[in-house]
């Protein structure tokens, strides 16, 4: 049987801490709660680290978050030779809040890069140093100092990013909501997340479950790291943080 985990990382992606209750173990240790703001790997972002801390006072790692059966399991991995947890027991969750604030500029830079880009997406990857989106592009023509110069210009502007949620139906009447060449977001729900940009989403919005940052003034500098040529019409941009180097 699958695990519904209430997931406070989508109203609230600022939470560091929570209070949470152990549903169950899994036969590999993984531990499942009754919430979390632990986020799992998906949709190209890479899941939390962090600790549990127990009623005693003593600390579990975690070493990854995972989906399970669906993608509303959600499973804590622990780190190597740590203590087990039984089932009912209250902790306090803690995730490693420096790694996923940089997760969630990146994940905002990712959607900034297909503001600049507006081509279709053939796969994207955010971590924390270093994340990339693939585009069907055929043309080549595109330099990285001159989408850093719009990303940059997108930074400044300091645009508010906030979600919404709307029907299947909506979603159906804006198919240019979808930027993702090959992967639809679920319907059937009956609600679908969208990560908006700007005042009125006068700059983007687009199905998302990933964290973000709350504007783009947050995602700080960043720039092109390479683009590079991924097939005949794909095009590969990486992100960094930081100015672009000098060469
Ligand atoms: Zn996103």
């Amino acid at each position: 049987m699958a695990y519904r985990t209430e997931a406070l990382f989508r109203d609230d992606a600022y939470l560091k801490t929570a209070d949470a209750t152990v549903v169950a173990v899994n036969d590999r240790g993984g531990i499942i709660f009754d919430r979390t703001i632990f986020y799992a790997t998906s949709g190209g972002q890479l899941g939390d680290s962090g600790a549990l801390e127990r009623a005693d006072g003593s600390r579990i790692e975690i070493a990854a978050t995972i989906t399970g059966e669906t993608k509303d399991e959600i499973i804590h991995v622990p780190a190597p030779a740590q203590a087990a947890l039984a089932v009912g027991e209250k902790v306090k969750l803690a995730i490693d809040w420096e790694r996923r604030h940089l997760l969630m500029r990146m994940h905002a830079a990712c959607h900034l890069l297909t503001v600049v880009c507006p081509f279709p997406i053939t796969g994207a990857s955010v971590s924390e140093d270093d994340s990339r989106v693939d585009f069907d592009i055929p043309d080549a023509s595109f330099t990285g100092e001159e989408v850093t110069a719009g990303l940059m210009d997108l930074v400044r502007a300091d645009h508010p990013i906030f979600t919404r949620l709307i029907s299947d139906e909506e979603l159906a009447a804006n198919p240019g909501l979808v930027k993702s060449k090959n992967v639809r977001p679920p319907v059937g729900t009956g609600k679908i997340r969208l990560v908006c940009i700007g005042e009125n989403a006068s700059v983007d919005s687009q199905p998302c479950g990933g964290t973000h940052v709350k504007s783009t003034g947050e995602v700080g500098e960043i720039h092109i790291g390479k683009i590079e040529k991924k097939g005949r019409e794909n095009r590969r941009f990486r992100i960094r943080f930081g100015p672009m180097p000098a060469n």
